[in-house]
């Protein structure tokens, strides 16, 4: 996607920030924000609008780096493999991706709620 926009980055590490979830802040020095539209075209990431690699997010179409919401998730996911980077990605393994509890976390840390804050 050309010039990398670190700006959202920053912003939604601020978000995770007050989110209590981990002990350690998420890190995002090392963390890329890729546009990587053929990828999506395959079965499995059809689905997906972005999808995270360890340190690397995988984004459907350059525009979407704007969506903080996207980013904000994604960026959990980034956390939630800082600290627990096997059993984080085992558990697609072993549960899939629709009842993931790591996505469930995600999608509330997003939305600016920890796990345990209902
Ligand atoms: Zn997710």
């Amino acid at each position: 996607m050309g010039r990398l926009d670190r700006g959202v980055l920053v912003r939604a590490k601020a978000r995770l920030d007050r989110v209590d979830l981990y002990p350690r802040p998420v890190r995002i020095e090392r963390v890329w924000i890729v546009a990587a539209p053929w990828l999506f075209s395959l079965p499995w990431f059809r689905r997906f609008d972005g999808y995270t690699m360890w340190n690397l997010i995988l984004l459907r179409s350059p525009g979407l780096a704007a969506d903080e919401d996207l980013i904000c998730h994604e960026l959990c996911h980034v956390w939630q493999m800082q600290h627990h980077p096997i059993r984080m990605p085992l558990s697609y393994l072993r549960l899939g991706y629709a009842h993931n509890p790591y996505e469930e976390e995600a999608r509330r840390a997003a939305a600016g709620r920890s796990w345990e804050a209902r």
